[in-house]
């Protein structure tokens, strides 16, 4: 392969968290990212220095956005935000075997070492060392990103730059279904902003029978059905919608919850609206600790209980690729927004309004 061209300059365009309140800062002239061995601009041995070309906001983004009690509790000042994107590898390691310059890659935003417990048992989502793009280390809002070799996913051609800018979110849906299997069952799930949207046809097409889902939001439910929802139900209009659920399901109640809501009325309702023995996995994390009916939710009813972090390395992005190429699960309605990065205040203005599901931060334009 040839040495694609070099756009490297010492300083970049970037948005970030440059002070502990609410909002993000663009920097026009962000020093470039350091690497591993403390260069700026060069990738330690083992990574991998990539050129930002799509990135996705993410409802983190939102909570870094906003400052609240998580944000602050956990985010260093001063770091580049971001951590969903799509883009080209401009420079490589001396120790980089697998990924080469020039190739049009997507990333892992969840890097650990690789030696604790968990990553040497096929369990890295949920590594004890995890540091996370745009949270613990310089993200991927900037023109610039480096990442270990390890974590560079390999885009494949007919995945477009839009779905490519996405696959974490996609991803968090794909492993909450998977890890539930849906096939043949009746389904319900709860909070169907972004990811409960792109968990819909993520069920459809791993052969769930029948999709329920319930929301606040009346558009994500009418989205919900287009993409696959056999029955959707807004709080605070259909209130008998777990009376709904057991009618349509012989009484018993749906054999999955898919709790992407967080919000504790939702979770306990589709607690209720579960069968005895049902599986539920959950992904919505509530503001703070709630009550919950551990009795009567898990232990009468003989519940399996799954909680889903981040994505199966690498299960849940080979899963994610064979759904996108077999053209099962269609994202375009989910992305409502592309706009050019230095349009962030209005990107985050949509998003804290809820007038947009996800938007797409336009940094470099198409890779291709
Ligand atoms: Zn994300």
């Amino acid at each position: 392969m040839t040495t694609a061209t070099s756009h490297t300059t010492s300083t970049m365009r970037a948005l970030v968290k440059a002070r502990p309140e609410a909002g993000l800062d663009f920097d026009p002239a962000r020093p470039l990212p350091q690497g591993s061995h403390g260069r700026r601009g060069e990738p330690g041995p083992r990574e991998v220095l990539i050129r930002v070309h799509m990135a996705g906001v993410c409802g983190t983004d939102k909570h870094i956005w906003e400052w609240d009690e998580w944000a602050s509790g956990r985010i260093p000042v001063g770091i580049v935000t971001g951590h969903e994107f799509v883009g080209i590898v401009e420079r490589i390691g001396s120790a980089v075997e697998r990924v080469e310059v020039g190739q049009r890659v997507s990333a892992e935003g969840h890097i650990t070492s690789g030696i604790d417990y968990n990553s040497r048992t096929g369990n890295a989502h949920i590594a004890r060392d995890m540091q996370i793009l745009g949270v613990d280390r310089d993200g991927c809002f900037a023109d610039y990103v480096i990442v270990p070799e390890e974590n560079v996913w390999l885009l494949h051609d007919d995945i477009p730059d839009h779905y490519g800018a996405v696959l974490d979110p996609l991803g968090n849906a794909v492993h909450t279904v998977m890890s539930a299997d849906v096939s043949t069952k009746t389904v319900l799930i709860t909070g169907v902003g972004m990811i409960g949207l792109m968990s819909v046809p993520v069920a459809r097409a791993a052969g769930a029978a029948r999709i329920f889902a319930v929301d606040t939001n009346p558009h994500h439910l009418d989205l919900a059905r287009k993409l696959g929802a056999e029955q959707t139900f807004l709080v605070g209009q259909d209130d008998n919608w777990v009376e709904t659920i057991r009618a349509e399901t012989r009484g018993d109640g749906v054999d999955v919850l898919l709790e992407m809501s967080g919000a504790p009325p939702a979770i306990d309702a589709g607690f209720d609206a579960l069968r005895r023995g049902g599986t539920a996995a959950i992904l919505g994390i509530p503001r703070e600790p709630m009550r919950f009916d551990l009795t009567n939710h898990i232990i009468f009813k003989g519940s399996t209980v799954i909680g889903v972090n981040g994505r199966r390395m690498w299960e849940t992005w080979y899963q994610m690729e064979n759904l996108l190429l077999s053209g099962r699960v269609k994202l375009d309605d989910i992305i409502t927004h592309t706009m050019p990065i230095e349009a962030y205040a209005t990107a985050f203005d949509l998003l804290l309004q809820n007038k947009a599901l996800k938007i797409v931060l336009d940094i470099n334009g198409p890779t291709r």
